[in-house]
């Protein structure tokens, strides 16, 4: 089989890849350019299935994260313009919870030190503006304006045609079987079902698959499932696009446990999106491995706490999905280059990758372009990962 030669090859063009993708093919105009993915340009296997993710710049993490969130914004608002789609929604986020409770007090830190707009709403202004909840006296909201959802397959679609359309090539349906570095900044061959590819870079954005051709990663990325719901309104027009924002919610039990759930306006006409971080927390070892569905208890449960928080819902799932992202112990992604193999890595996403998405593609990019390892946190680097 002939040799591809190529400056830059995009391993995995999903949720990361694509917007490494779009943003090499920005930075870097005449350079050889290829993605590489082994299923279909959309497809409904990776980590950004699923109609919508939450955004939102007041993130209860701080840090780094809010400047993050703030260039993220940007880009999400620069690819809707540039591909003329709805790929980012300015509906705003909102978080409800009893005024002590933890995220509550961390999201309020997090505005007053970085001075974000906002909105506090007492409990009696949450019942008169957002009817659709549940609200305890105890309870205080926080808008966030800056906040909305991201409709993920539109964006990975999106993403991937500009970068086409600026001259980068896609073989889709091509698995990369390994990936060889030559050593010493010489470049690196990547073996793939349709052939041999030699890059001058090579960008890894294979997801919670990172494992399969990293071997350094491997133990460093868990595949945990995650599932999504969507629930019947009674009356959907309460839950459209301009009457709800993408939602956070709370909630303490009797037992001195708290149940969080969080979801997004309705955006198929007749349901509404809840899920919750408490739905799956096991591991499985690969991709291949997560359960097409989840089992009747726990849905139940999950249908009673979605009635407790919004009740005006049939009590029946109208529609379900399982995903999956890859882990790292600390949940923060690994994005690192290295001069030596010529291979960038941004993998562990850590079930909060979609809203830094095009940002972490960016960095992706430049690394992969300058090996400036200044320009990533060192939390993000492969060595804060490895076991100590
Ligand atoms: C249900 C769910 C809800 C979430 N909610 C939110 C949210 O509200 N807000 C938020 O910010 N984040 C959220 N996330 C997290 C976010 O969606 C993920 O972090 C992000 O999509 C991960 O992107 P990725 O590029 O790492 O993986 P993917 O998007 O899966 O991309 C990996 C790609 O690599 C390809 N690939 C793998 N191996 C190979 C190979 N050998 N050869 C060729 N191609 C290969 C795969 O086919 C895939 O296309 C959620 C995730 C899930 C699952």
């Amino acid at each position: 089989m002939d040799i591809t030669e190529v400056d830059y090859a995009v391993i995995g063009v999903g949720t990361m890849g694509s917007m490494a993708l779009w943003q090499l093919a920005e930075a870097a105009p005449g350079a050889k350019i290829l993605g590489i993915e082994q299923f279909g340009r959309v497809h409904t296997r990776g980590s950004y299935a699923g109609e919508s993710r939450l955004f939102r710049v007041a993130l209860k993490e701080g840090g780094e994260f809010i400047p993050f969130a703030k260039k993220a914004r940007e880009l999400w608002l620069q690819l809707a313009q540039k591909s003329r789609r709805d790929v980012f929604l300015p509906v705003g986020a909102l978080s409800i919870g009893p005024k002590s409770f933890p995220t509550i007090t961390a999201t309020q830190k997090t505005i007053e030190e970085f001075g974000l707009e906002h909105e506090y709403l007492s409990a009696e202004e949450l019942r008169e503006r957002f009817p659709q909840f549940t609200v305890d006296d105890d309870d205080i909201g926080i808008l966030d304006p800056q906040g909305g959802g991201i409709r993920p397959e539109v964006a990975v679609a999106s993403a991937t045609e500009l970068a086409l359309k600026l001259g980068a090539k896609l073989w889709t349906h091509t698995e990369v079987l390994a990936i060889e570095p030559k050593g010493e900044g010489a470049g690196v061959v990547i073996r793939t079902s349709r052939g041999t590819v030699v890059a001058k870079q090579s960008i890894v954005t294979t997801g919670s698959w990172a494992g399969d051709l990293l071997p350094e990663v491997a133990p460093l990325v868990k595949v945990r499932p995650l599932a999504l719901t969507w629930f019947m309104p009674r009356k959907v027009e309460a839950f459209a696009p301009d009457k709800l924002p993408i939602f956070l919610y709370d909630r303490p039990q009797a037992d001195g446990t708290s149940f969080h759930i969080y979801g997004a306006p309705s955006l198929d006409g007749y349901t509404v999106k809840f899920s919750s971080d408490q739905f799956h927390e096991v591991a499985v070892p690969h991709p291949s491995d997560v359960p097409a569905t989840v089992d009747e208890k726990t849905l139940q449960l999950f249908s009673q706490r979605v009635a407790e928080v919004a009740p005006d819902f049939y009590p029946d799932v109208a529609r379900l999905s399982v995903h999956h992202d890859g882990f790292t112990a600390d949940g923060h992604a690994i994005i690192d280059t290295d001069s030596d193999t010529c291979v960038t890595v941004a993998v562990g996403m850590s079930g909060t990758g979609m809203k830094f998405a095009p940002y972490f593609g960016q960095l992706a990019a430049r690394l992969a372009m300058t090996q400036d390892t200044s320009l990533r946190p060192e939390f993000f680097s492969l060595a804060a990962h490895a076991p100590h």
